[in-house]
This record gives C-alpha cells, sequence and structure tokens, in this order.
C-alpha cells in the first residue's frame, strides 16, 4: 500500500545534469517513519515471513534477482538519472544487485542448519541454531543507491526480518522501483517498508525507535555516527558503513615495462574517477615511488584531461555530473584548500567550460590531478567524494605504507607492484578493510565488505553480512535429566 507523506508534503527530485525536477516524491517526517516501525513491527511479531521455511525465503530471493535482470534497462537508467552516473554504471549496478540477490538465496540456504556442539556428554544434545533479529531500520546514501539497498535488505530478508528502509532524500526513486519487485515476487505485506525523507527527522527517528530492534547505516561518517549513537543509546544492534580515504600505493617496479606502466596508470585514473569520484573506495590518494612519479603523473593528467563528462545516458560520455548542487560546492572548496596550502594543479581544478559539456547547467566538476600534496593538508586526511586525484610520493616500503595507513579511516587500498612477494607483504600491512593487488575496485558477494577504524562497524557482504541479521541461539538439551544435588537441604 502507497501512502502520501502525513504531512503532505512533497519532495523534487532532481536530474543532477541538468537541475530539472525528475520526479516528486512524498516527503516523510517523524509520523511516517513511525507507521511504518509499526507495519514491520506487526508484520514480525503476527506475520508469517520470520516463520516460514528458508527454502521459501531462498526462492523469494530468487525470483527478484529475476526481476531484477527483466527491468534491467529501466532500472539502470532510473539510477543514472537520478545519481548523474554512466547508463553502462548503472547496468553494473543492477547486474550486481542481483548477485547480492542470488548470494544471499545461496548462502542462507547453506548457513540455515544450525550448529551441533560437542557437549561432552552423550546425554545432552546441544545446538546453536539462527533466528532473524527482528525489525530492522535501513538508511543508504545517494552514490549507490540500489547497491546499498541491496546489501542489506537482501541479507535481512534470508534472515527472515522486517524492515523500514529510508533511501537518500536526494536520490530515492530505484530503491522505491525495488519494493515494488518485493511486493510482485510476492512478500507478504508489512515485511519490506520504505519512507521517502530526510536524515533528520525520519533518518533520525529509525535510528531511535524503541521498536527498531537493529540499525544499518551507510553513509557518512559525520551523519553516521550521530544516528549510530541515537541507537545504541536504545541498545539496538548497530551496523555502520561510513567513508573511507583510500589509498592507491604504486611501486616503481609496476611500472618497469610499458605495458605495466599503462596498466598502473589506467588503474589509478579508474579507482578515482569513476562515478566521479563519488564512491567510497575511491583510490583518491595516489602514493607513488619518487622515481616515476613525473612520468606518471603527466601521463595520469594527460588522460584525466580527455575524459568525457556530460549527461550519464548520452553515449561515449565517460563521467557523468556530481550528484548536486552542496557537493559541486564541497568539491571546488577542497581543491580551493588543497592549492592555499601548496598543492600544484596538474589539471582540472575548475568547472567545464560551457562550451565542453552537454548539458551545461550540470553539477560537472572537471577530473582534478593535485600534485605535491601531504598530510597536513585538508584533501588527504579528510574525505572529498568528487574528481579530486592527489599526489603524495616515498622512497622506501616503509614510508609508503605509513603513508597508506596514515587515515583516520580504512576501507579500501590498492597496491601496485611487479615483485609479488614485496606487493603481499604491503597489502598485509595496510589498516583497511578490503586490499588490492594489482587491480582496483572489484568486489565480491562472497567477500566481506567494511572498514577498519573510522569507516565502520560490521560488514556487508559475506556470511558475517548474513550473521549481522541473526541472532544465535544456544538450545542445550538434557537427554536424562536427574537431579543436580546442588543444595543439600
Ligand atoms: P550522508 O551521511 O549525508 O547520508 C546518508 C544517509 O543518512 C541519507 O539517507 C541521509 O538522509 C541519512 N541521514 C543523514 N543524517 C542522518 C541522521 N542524523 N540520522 C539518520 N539518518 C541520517 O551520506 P551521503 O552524502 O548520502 O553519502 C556519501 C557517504 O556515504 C560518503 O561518506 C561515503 O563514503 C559513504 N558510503 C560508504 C559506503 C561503504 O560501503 N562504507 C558505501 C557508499 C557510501
Amino acid at each position: 500500500m502507497w501512502l502520501p507523506a502525513a504531512a503532505g508534503e512533497t519532495r523534487e527530485v532532481l536530474d543532477p545534469a541538468d537541475a530539472t525536477t525528475l520526479q516528486l516524491v512524498s516527503e516523510g517526517g517523524a509520523q511516517d517513519a513511525d507507521a511504518a516501525v509499526a507495519a514491520a513491527r506487526r508484520a514480525f511479531d503476527e506475520g508469517d515471513w520470520p516463520r516460514t521455511a528458508v527454502a521459501e525465503r531462498s526462492a523469494l530471493l530468487r525470483r527478484v534477482a529475476d526481476l531484477l535482470q527483466r527491468d534491467r534497462e529501466v532500472i539502470a537508467l532510473i539510477e543514472s538519472r537520478d545519481t548523474g552516473k554512466t547508463l553502462e554504471e548503472g547496468r553494473v549496478d543492477v547486474d550486481d544487485v542481483t548477485n547480492a540477490f542470488r548470494y544471499f538465496a545461496d548462502v542462507v540456504m547453506n548457513e540455515s542448519g544450525g550448529r551441533v556442539v560437542d557437549a561432552g556428554s552423550p546425554d545432552v544434545h546441544s545446538v546453536v541454531v539462527h533466528e532473524p533479529v527482528g525489525v530492522c531500520s535501513l538508511i543508504t546514501p545517494w552514490n549507490y543507491p540500489l547497491l546499498q539497498a541491496s546489501w542489506k535488505i537482501a541479507p535481512a530478508l534470508a534472515a527472515g526480518n522486517t524492515f523500514v528502509i529510508k533511501p537518500s532524500e536526494v536520490t530515492p526513486l530505484s530503491t522505491v522501483h525495488l519494493i515494488k519487485l518485493l511486493v510482485e515476487a510476492g512478500l507478504p505485506a508489512g515485511v519490506a517498508n520504505i519512507v521517502t525523507g530526510a536524515g533528520l527527522p525520519v533518518g533520525q527517528r529509525l535510528a531511535e525507535h524503541p521498536d527498531v530492534d537493529l540499525f544499518s547505516f551507510t553513509g557518512g561518517l559525520v551523519s553516521g555516527t550521530k544516528a549510530g549513537a541515537a541507537a545504541v543509546s536504545g541498545a539496538k544492534k548497530i551496523a555502520l558503513e561510513l567513508g573511507g580515504k583510500n589509498p592507491n600505493v604504486v611501486f616503481a617496479d609496476a611500472c618497469a615495462t610499458d605495458e605495466g606502466f599503462d596498466t598502473a596508470v589506467d588503474q589509478a585514473l579508474n579507482a578515482a574517477f569513476i562515478h566521479s569520484g563519488q564512491v567510497c573506495s575511491a583510490g583518491a590518494r595516489l602514493i607513488i615511488e619518487e622515481s616515476v612519479r613525473d612520468r606518471f603523473v603527466a601521463e595520469l593528467a594527460r588522460r584525466a584531461e580527455k575524459i568525457k563528462l556530460g549527461r550519464g545516458t548520452e553515449d561515449g560520455v565517460e563521467c557523468g555530473p556530481l550528484v548536486s548542487q552542496q557537493q559541486l560546492d564541497k568539491v571546488e572548496a577542497y581543491v580551493a584548500s588543497a592549492l592555499a596550502e601548496g598543492a600544484q594543479l596538474r589539471c582540472g581544478g575548475k568547472r567545464p567550460e560551457p562550451s565542453d559539456v552537454r548539458p551545461a547547467s550540470g553539477y560537472f566538476y572537471a577530473p582534478t590531478v593535485l600534485d605535491g600534496c601531504h598530510r597536513e593538508m585538508k584533501v588527504i586526511r579528510e574525505e572529498t567524494f568528487g574528481p579530486i586525484l592527489t599526489v603524495e610520493t616515498f622512497a622506501t616500503e616503509d614510508e609508503a605504507v605509513a603513508l597508506a595507513n596514515d587515515t583516520e579511516y580504512g576501507l579500501a587500498g590498492a597496491v601496485f607492484s611487479g615483485d609479488t612477494a614485496r606487493a603481499r607483504r604491503v597489502a598485509a600491512r595496510l589498516r583497511h578493510g578490503t586490499v588490492w593487488i594489482n587491480d582496483y575496485h572489484p568486489y565480491l558477494p562472497q567477500a566481506e565488505w567494511g572498514g577498519f577504524g573510522k569507516s565502520g562497524i560490521g560488514r556487508e557482504l559475506g556470511p558475517t553480512g548474513l550473521d549481522e541479521y541473526r541472532e544465535s541461539k544456544h538450545i542445550y538439551e538434557n537427554l536424562r535429566p536427574e537431579p543436580v544435588r546442588w543444595f543439600a537441604g
């Protein structure tokens, strides 16, 4: 059942490529969040879903995966128009979302049997079983709206929970579509709920609501820790997937051949500029061995300048706009502060000329390479979440590791080296949740995703990503009960 916001308010969702209105959506408030939680609570306490056989839940997830593939082009277009990313990236997202649903459909079958524990006595049967946590409130960001939603919704449903999701107010459209697919796949009423609206008040209400059992948030450090504190004060289970300031460490030996050099440059471009750098794991810090810096950065800047900007749905466009005016302002301020602190601009550093990009009214920013950066700069310490690649240099392996770990975050990082032993040694020393060797960005639904340090609490994906949504229960059965005689009387 779809309802307008209780207060009757709406919000214009904008197309970042030209700042026109894409769609009007209901602007929910605390009252709408309360109603959604009440529906999820009822569905959990009185409905069938938490008690449905695991095989049936798994089958529903598979039907959702099939529906996602049926609607692949429609959803890719929604995601591209809403976030600004290219249509091709939108398609990749839909495939990744499909894989997440299929993965959790499989893993819940493999992991549902319970674990028999050896109690040390033939007269005891002891088993640990899993049960759903309850009502989950799920908060997602604007950069990968559908993907981040799927990393929460698929395991939450696989485990038998009910949920309320609040997508980013900037990009709610693909999540609305997903909820319609869940209904079409046969999910019982009240299990999946969505409230569109702002972090304050809707997200905050979902964090603090006493009838919510689990709070899972993906977004920035500041809002995440605030929302997480509200959730923890009610002793909910919490999961936070926050930001990153991710190093891409390149050794000179990775560039020893022309092929190696070309690969490392190409991967560095991909690491920093895909989706205009609006990626939590973006390789925004290039940490490069001094001896190859000049050649590497020159080639990087030459290629970054050629990246074709434009509306994500246009053929040949390689990077879309930033998601909003606010994001554009933030990126401009980071570049200005870096230049004021002594960074050298190698390319970009401005909005493209109106004649170079269509539509000229979009929130575009040219891919930017800043050389000569160091740890005291704001642009090195903070997540810029835009098309800004900073360059720092090192002379020794120890220096490279120290620089790469010198961040309060710890989400992801990469090492490029032609020396396998060195690459593995450095990877082992990096304090980041995902480390790539001679690659950047691939992830697998089978492998846990999440961060060290202030990049978050908990993990999504992998078996741990399912466990976040399950309680463990130990059932100890005495097969030959008799008096204990602990007390003599
Ligand atoms: P954001 O923190 O501004 O917003 C994220 C979500 O939180 C939105 O839905 C927003 O409405 C909501 N929100 C804001 N304030 C809230 C509050 N007080 N209580 C509850 N909810 C609140 O983040 P964003 O700008 O949408 O997304 C970008 C951030 O997300 C970046 O920091 C990025 O690194 C992070 N991110 C992390 C991952 C990851 O896997 N670790 C993935 C994608 C994005």
